[in-house]
């Protein structure tokens, strides 16, 4: 390699998304277990945006990005999974907003040829928080009935498709007209507006309740969801789109039917090489199936990363967003 700088996008103060600006840095150098990847897509999450606010604090001037996908171009001395050349995607990276990042070669998997660049960089974050979801917090198997909010965005879309094809009834919940078209080609059994959906849930189910709900949506939607589920149902709290949920009396679960409730998130279930690649791997073989099709919604150059930014706290997107060197 004959570089020995690289353009990436950084921001030296917390602020709206005009504070993301292009920087020239010096090539990062592997570690003796990592390896320097050439940056093909990177994707967009709503941690980075966080970041970039200020509600989560980060050292500045600070680079954002976990999940990436490219070429491996060079290996540390001690990188045994890995070779130069290899197609690599990672949900678990640092500073990809860039046109090479490093990772630790435990936290990525190979890339079969048979993928996109694109859908390598759309996959690993809402992918394996899907997978997980409905794998390993709580395991769905045919004839379950699930809730999952939000149905037209990253995580529901996708989580959608891999209920149907595990045999669930499927019930979700959009804003919109166009996103309640976007999640019945999901494959959604029943696509409900947020307004009364418990009531809708109640009477579909003739009174039964559903064995558990995935809730992404949090403050909005929080309360509602617990009131869906049937006696010893599950309600996984997974994120907070519309805000955080404030603390709740433990008691109402005693009342609601002797409710579980948890709260994962993606790095307590991607923990290790054997974990991811098993998320992965069954990720993969869902695209080469047929059983699961990624929406990018939109690509944006890399030195556009605010934009990005914009697009996605706007609350548009219809799929992923990446950016691509
Ligand atoms: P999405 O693409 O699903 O976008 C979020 C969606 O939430 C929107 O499209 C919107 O759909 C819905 N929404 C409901 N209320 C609001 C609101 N007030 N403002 C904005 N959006 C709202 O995002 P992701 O798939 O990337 O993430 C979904 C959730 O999962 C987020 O809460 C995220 O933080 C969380 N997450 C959690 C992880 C974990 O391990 N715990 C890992 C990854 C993501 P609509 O307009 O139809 O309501």
């Amino acid at each position: 390699m004959t570089n020995t700088t690289m353009t990436t996008v950084h921001f030296e103060a917390t602020g709206a998304p005009d504070v993301l600006v292009p920087a020239q840095l010096p090539l990062p150098t592997p570690g003796s277990t990592q390896v320097l990847v050439k940056t093909r897509a990177v994707g967009i999450n709503f941690i980075e945006t966080y970041q970039r606010a200020g509600v989560y604090s980060v050292p500045l001037p600070f680079v954002p990005g976990t999940e990436s996908t490219g070429e491996v171009v060079a290996v540390g001395s001690d990188v045994t999974h890995f070779s130069v050349g290899d197609r690599l995607a990672t949900a678990n990276a640092t500073a990809t907003y860039a046109e090479y990042f490093l990772v630790d070669q435990e936290l990525a998997v190979q890339v079969p040829e048979s993928i996109s660049w694109e859908d390598a960089g759309a996959l690993p974050l809402q992918g394996m928080t899907a997978h997980y979801l409905i794998s390993s917090t709580f395991r769905v198997e045919p004839g379950h009935k699930v809730l999952i909010h939000a149905g037209a965005g990253g995580v529901g879309g996708i989580a959608i498709q891999l209920l149907k094809a595990r045999g669930a009834t499927v019930f979700t919940t959009v804003s919109s007209d166009e996103k309640a078209k976007i999640a019945t080609a999901h494959g959604a059994d029943h696509v409900l507006r947020y307004e009364g959906f418990a009531e809708n849930i109640k009477d579909l189910t003739d009174g039964a309740g559903l064995d558990v709900v995935y809730d992404g949506v949090g403050k909005d939607t929080f309360e509602q969801s617990l009131t869906v589920l049937k006696t010893r149902g599950m309600a996984v709290l997974f994120g907070g789109a519309s805000g955080q949920v404030a603390p709740f009396d433990l008691q109402k679960l005693n009342g609601l039917g002797s409710l579980y409730v948890t709260r994962p998130t993606l790095a307590h279930y991607s923990q290790d090489r054997q974990e991811i690649s098993w998320r992965m791997g069954e990720l993969f073989d869902a695209i080469e199936s047929g059983d699961l099709n990624l929406t990018v919604d939109q690509t944006f150059p890399l030195a556009q990363a605010a934009e990005a930014h914009t697009y996605l706290e706007a609350r548009k997107t219809r799929g992923k967003v990446l950016l691509l060197p």
